[in-house]
Parts: C-alpha cells; sequence; structure tokens
C-alpha cells in the first residue's frame, strides 16, 4: 500500500477521535492551571447543545451558511466533545480555544459587527412596549414575543456578511470545523447567560434598559393624554348628577 501524504483523501478527511480530544482537551486545561491563566471551557450537558428558544434560535440562524453544512457538523461533534476548552465573548468578538489533533489548541477569533444606531432604535421601541417583558429579560429569561426583534435582515442575530472569522488551523477552508465549534459554543454561553448576547453585539445593557424605560414612559404619557378628555367628560356627567 502506498504510504499515506497530507494530501490523501483518506487522510484528510480523518477525524481525530474523541479520546484524542478529550485527552488533548485535559492536558491543555492542566497546562493552563499550571500557568495561572483561567481558560472557560464550554460544556455540553446531553445531546441538545442549547435550550432556550433563542440558542435554539441562534444555532438555526448559524444554519443559514448551507455551504457550510459538513463542516458544521463536525463543529457540533467538537463542541459535545469538549474540545471547546476557552471560549470568552466580548464586545464585537469571541476569542476561542479549540483543541484539534496538536498538543496546543488551535486559537479562533470571531468577530460580530455592532447593531447600527437606527436599527438599536427600532429594537429599543419595540422592547419599550414591553416592559414587563424587560423585567423578564434582566431576570436572564428571554419572553418569546422577543423572536421577532432576533431574526430576520433586521433583527439582532448577525447575518452572515456582519461575522468575520478566522481560525490558526492548517485547514484551507473558510469555515473549519474549530470555527463552526465555537459559532455554536455561543448557543451555549447564552442559554446561561442572554444578556452576554448584547455584549456581543455591542449593546450596552445600562443604556438599552435606561432607554427603554424611557421609551415606555413616553407611551404610558402619550395613552393619559389620550385617556384625560374621556376623564373630563366624566366629571362633567357627575356634576349633572349632582345637579339633578
Ligand atoms: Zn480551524
Amino acid at each position: 500500500m502506498a504510504r499515506k501524504t497530507y494530501y490523501d483523501t483518506e487522510t484528510v478527511f480523518e477525524q481525530p477521535s474523541e479520546e484524542l480530544l478529550q485527552s488533548g482537551a485535559r492536558e491543555t486545561a492542566r497546562r493552563a492551571r499550571a500557568r495561572g491563566q483561567v481558560l472557560e471551557p464550554v460544556v455540553v450537558r446531553g445531546r441538545i447543545i442549547a435550550h432556550s428558544w433563542w440558542g435554539r434560535a441562534w444555532c438555526e440562524n448559524l444554519e443559514r451558511y448551507a455551504d457550510y453544512e459538513s463542516r458544521l457538523e463536525r463543529g457540533k461533534r467538537y463542541l459535545r466533545t469538549g474540545a471547546v476548552v476557552d471560549l470568552k465573548i466580548l464586545p464585537g468578538k469571541v476569542t476561542a480555544k479549540v483543541q484539534g489533533r496538536r498538543k496546543n489548541p488551535y486559537k479562533v477569533e470571531i468577530r460580530i459587527s455592532p447593531v447600527n444606531e437606527e436599527r438599536l432604535d427600532r429594537i429599543m421601541e419595540m422592547c419599550g412596549s414591553r416592559i414587563g417583558d424587560l423585567d423578564r429579560l434582566l431576570k436572564g429569561d428571554f419572553p418569546e414575543e422577543f423572536k421577532g426583534s432576533f431574526l430576520g435582515e433586521e433583527g439582532l442575530f448577525p447575518t452572515p456578511r456582519e461575522i468575520a472569522f478566522g481560525c490558526s488551523c492548517p485547514d484551507w477552508a473558510l469555515m473549519c470545523k474549530h470555527v463552526a465549534a465555537v459559532l455554536y459554543g455561543i448557543a451555549v454561553r447564552f442559554d446561561e447567560d442572554p444578556l452576554l448576547f448584547f455584549r456581543l453585539r455591542g449593546i450596552d445593557v445600562d443604556r438599552f434598559v435606561t432607554v427603554t424605560l424611557q421609551n415606555s414612559a413616553e407611551q404610558m404619557l402619550a395613552n393619559a393624554d389620550v385617556d384625560s378628555p374621556r376623564i373630563l367628560r366624566f366629571d362633567g356627567w357627575e356634576g349633572l348628577f349632582g345637579i339633578l
């Protein structure tokens, strides 16, 4: 049998075993601890990656990358195996480390464009009319009625052209399995803390809440204005009865 080279299709498509990835991930965690580094691994409990509706919606949004179907599947497998040994969500970007067949994990960076002001204003206006929902949101539960503000071209979820990514692995594909694993890993993080989503999109949560509350107060005043003539009319009737 001919000796296999890197370019043999069989070799290229051969995937590292779960055992290899897991022992590599453990070794990476041990070395990081020894150096005093803090890694934040993504842990998937069971088969399901995201349990919340917004976490699932994030995964569905990724599937808009139809060209990368096979990469996305491999990415899920990596994530479930525990290969995403570190994932940090920062304003506008995610930095992560993903264990592969090499000793050192690959470095992945995902950049997501901030939501433009106009789009954000519209979303805040919509949320302002749902003030009870805002309270739930701050407690870590996105009301499902917000779904409309996430999906679609004008939503909070990034469209494919608003995401840029890179990985230090030698895979030439635009989206490698490590990037795919991190994209799914973000869903796990959102499940745990939905406000991280605002952070990722460059939205200041305090400002979002303040402006939304202001919008809500303005709407309440506007409603009060509409009601006041009715109150006056009612007073008039009361007076009329007083005379009678
Ligand atoms: Zn990669």
